[in-house]
């Protein structure tokens, strides 16, 4: 195993294989290192250790076997030189933050992300200096007038949630360089087997481990991948030095999710997509957003982007916050969460839930109608999820 070229071979191998050394108990399945420190073999290996000049394990803030078998097996499915695995999605943002930025710096970020990904860099990167502009996700004109000198960062993510809007990363990636700044891609909705932002021209993905790299919605946990340049200094030193670390259990579970990622995304989408042609056919439907519909904006740049339209689905239903919460407290099997990503589908009411900090008229802006409803699709039976919502539907019209 230890001489596994992962170049030679192609996405389903690298997610079962890669990243595995075995230890010489010749286990078949990837071993758990449960350890905060490790032993060395004299003083002077712990010298050369700790300066540096001798690879290998000190202590699981930022060296553990298992995490770095998770990093060695994400790096490979995105295409990346190196990963870092961190403690949740949000330290992994916050990570990539602190390793590129000064305060001083400007960074650019699409309007619809994740909400706490705007509250930390609205509320916590702005205390220390950083200044921070949003454009709409699809509006490159609106991109490319909102960078100035001090711009270091782009940070998008595509498809957004919960519209399901799509940017052209190759597109930002060339104005990011041509204009010196760095594109970052918060690839969570999409994971690998369906969208490689690095392969585009992206130069740092980001990742909520949390969500699909899980699958079954058990552990928080991060990762961010790019070059060995641009992880390999600052940002490692901040993980190093303020120890927003992967633990090592995470790891094992998300290792062991990255082996089943690309038929978990592949029957997620399937779902998705019968879902939401479903959905679009139902009175009481205003409007479905789903990547993978024609009438999507973005239909086009999706197919071209992307090798699956993903599991998340939006909807709008006729009149807005109550019959939005009826149709919802009317299902049975969906689980009413706001956690996306997992074998059991789950719904969700964004404008008080996730999206409940932002005012009215950010909202407005934001697209987050009243009446709008996000379905995380899982692998229940495709009739099932469309019965019950059915008579959820039929209960919210009565
Ligand atoms: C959940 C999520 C995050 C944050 O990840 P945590 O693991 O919850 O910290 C960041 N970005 C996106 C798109 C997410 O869905």
């Amino acid at each position: 195993m230890s001489d596994f070229d992962p170049d030679r071979y192609g996405f389903s191998t690298r997610a079962v294989r890669a990243g595995q050394t075995r230890t010489p108990e010749q286990e078949n399945s990837e071993p758990l290192f449960l350890s905060s420190s490790f032993v060395f073999t004299s003083a002077a290996q712990a010298a050369a250790r700790f300066a540096g000049d001798e690879p290998g394990n000190i202590y699981s803030r930022f060296t553990n076997p298992t995490v770095h078998a998770f990093e060695a097996r994400l790096a490979s499915l995105e295409g990346g030189e190196r990963c870092i695995g961190t403690s949740s999605g949000m330290s992994a943002i916050l990570t990539s933050c602190m390793g590129l930025l000064r305060a001083g710096d400007h960074l650019v970020a699409s309007q619809n992300i994740f909400g706490t990904t705007v509250n930390l860099f609205n509320n916590v990167m702005a205390r220390f200096g950083v200044e921070i502009s949003f454009v709409p996700l699809a509006d490159y004109d609106a991109w490319a007038k909102a960078i100035r000198p001090n711009t270091r960062l782009l940070f998008l993510e595509t498809p957004s949630n919960p519209l399901t809007e799509i940017a052209d990363i190759a597109r930002l990636a060339e104005l990011a360089h041509r204009r010196n700044c760095l594109l970052i891609v918060d690839n969570c909705f999409c994971t690998p087997a369906l969208q490689r932002p690095l392969e585009l021209g992206a130069d740092i993905v980001i990742h909520s481990a949390t969500k699909y790299l899980d699958g079954q919605g058990r552990c928080i946990g991060g990762a961010i991948v790019g070059g060995e340049k641009l992880l390999g200094g600052d940002m490692f030193a901040f993980l190093r030095n303020a120890g927003p670390s992967m633990s090592p259990f995470n790891a094992w579970v998300f290792l062991k999710g990255l082996e089943t990622l690309a038929l978990r995304m592949r029957a997620h989408c399937e779902n998705a997509a019968q879902l939401a042609e479903w959905l679009a056919r139902q009175p009481g439907v205003q409007k479905v957003n789903y990547p993978g519909l024609p009438d999507h904006p973005q239909h086009e740049l999706a197919k071209r982007q992307q090798s699956g339209f993903g599991g998340m689905v939006s909807f709008v239903v006729e009149g807005g916050r109550a019959a939005a919460w009826k149709l919802i407290d009317a299902t049975h099997i969906y689980s009413i969460t706001a956690n996306l990503g997992d074998t059991k589908s789950t719904v969700t009411h964004p404008a008080t839930t996730t999206h409940h900090r932002l005012s009215d008229e950010q909202r407005a802006r934001a697209g987050i109608a009243d009446g709008l409803v996000r379905i995380s699709v899982g692998h229940e039976d495709i009739r099932d999820l469309t019965a019950d919502l059915g008579q959820a539907l039929a209960a919210m019209r009565s």
